[in-house]
């Protein structure tokens, strides 16, 4: 299948939950930044699993069982092809983002980090990237360093080579901004790191959604993202790591599938991926992910980041034309969402009518406190876009604010 711009209806179409209405209204999905829609094969492949192909992986030799493990190994395969990792015993099966960062922070950290070390993360990040590396430093009594960002919305990468230190151990940053939409120069970054010898975590759960990754290309020793936001299944995520890491970290939890041997005096792990994946995985997710990117696969993926793209930028000149609307992030290399809040009017109530109108936007602190403060602010409102979204969407989002905007 081939994704033609022209025909929004045909990519739309494979999107069943985007053709209902919502309060009366058509509805308007602008929160794909939160999580995105499931295209039909995927909730296909999620359907035919539980009715007729159910059997945990990697234990009965069954006809199911072996079904799922075949199937669960094959969506490893297509999540290290579509990040471009050397091996595929590098993508380690998660339940999200959130997860694999903790993952990290807890294995690498008990490794890797002692008193007196420093993390270095950065004042855009989502609590994900932040609050995991602030518990690992509190548990080693090690210090978080934070690189800021410029009111424009630019990590100001120029400062990190300063920020680093002999007893750096880590950076970590996010790919895309989920509040200023800016896309960060990972592959300067991890150079800048790698100078000093010092590996860096991406956090890919927005960037796996907008263009995903080459994590060869790019360096990075760590890449963090989330199925539910590519389009695929909630509770499953990949951590990809290098194999070198990933053989001298220790396991993150303990159980089933992730042992060679077990006895009361002593246990042997298994080997990469299932040292990292201990119990019985999310299966089922992780092939649904699978289909979820076997679909974008068969997308023109330029198309895709075009249409993104116009709309972007569709969306930032009518909120320009508004009074009273302050956008936040302006960075020249953005993803497809924008922040903003509207003077004298509650975010939440901006948010609560729009969703009167079937406009489903995302408004608080965006799970990104710093941010906030950053801009002396307590919330915001954030339309994100994916590429089914439509300019005629758009329109209606903004005869919504002109609305909140005569109400209020
Ligand atoms: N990092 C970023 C940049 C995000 O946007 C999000 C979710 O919005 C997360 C991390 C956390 O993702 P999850 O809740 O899927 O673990």
């Amino acid at each position: 299948m081939t994704y033609e711009p022209s025909t929004m209806n045909t990519i739309r179409s494979h999107f069943p939950i985007l053709s209902q209405t919502v309060n009366g209204k058509p509805l308007v999905y602008f929160d794909n930044g939160a999580t995105a829609q499931k295209p039909q094969v995927v909730i296909d492949a999620i359907n035919e699993l539980h009715s007729s192909l159910n059997g945990n992986i990697h234990r009965g030799i069954h006809y199911m069982a072996e079904q799922c493990t075949e199937r669960y190994e094959a969506a490893r395969e297509t999540v290290r092809a579509y990040i471009n990792a050397a091996k595929s015993h590098e993508v380690i099966f998660t339940a999200g983002t959130t997860a694999g960062i903790n993952l990290v922070a807890f294995s690498f950290g008990e490794k890797y980090v002692t008193a007196g070390d420093e993390i270095i993360t950065t004042e855009m990040e989502h609590h994900s990237n932040v609050v995991p590396w602030q518990m690992l430093c509190n548990r080693k009594g090690a210090t978080l360093k934070v690189l800021p960002f410029a009111d424009s919305g630019e990590l100001r990468v120029d400062l990190l080579s300063s920020l680093i230190s002999p007893k750096t151990k880590l950076v970590t940053v996010t790919q895309i901004s989920n509040v200023l939409g800016t896309i960060n120069p990972i592959a300067e970054i991890v150079k800048i790191a790698h100078a000093r010898h010092i590996p860096v975590l991406v956090d890919g759960a927005q960037g796996a959604q907008h263009g995903g990754v080459d994590v060869q290309q790019t360096g990075c020793d760590f890449y963090v993202f989330s199925g539910h936001k590519i389009y695929g299944p909630t509770g499953i995520g990949v951590l990809y790591a290098k194999e070198k890491l990933l053989e001298e970290m220790p396991p993150y939890q303990g159980g089933g599938d992730m042992v060679k041997t077990v006895s009361f005096a002593k246990t042997t792990y298994a080997d990469l991926p299932y040292k990292f994946e201990a119990g019985t995985a999310n299966y089922i997710g992780a092939i649904g992910l699978g289909a979820a990117i076997s679909f974008i696969n068969s997308l023109n993926k330029k198309e895709l980041r075009k249409q993104e793209q116009t709309l972007l930028q569709h969306a930032t000149a009518q909120l320009r034309a508004i009074d009273g609307i302050n956008i936040y992030g302006n960075a020249s290399n953005k993803a497809g969402l924008v922040s903003f809040s509207m003077e004298r009017i509650h975010h939440l109530d901006v948010a609560q009518i729009l969703d009167k109108l079937g406009v489903a936007v995302r408004s608080g602190t965006l799970c990104a406190e710093p941010v906030m403060q950053h801009y002396g602010l307590t919330g915001m409102v954030r339309a994100s876009f994916a590429f089914y979204n439509t300019i005629e969407e758009i329109n209606v989002w903004v005869e919504g604010l002109k609305r909140v905007k005569s109400m209020m």
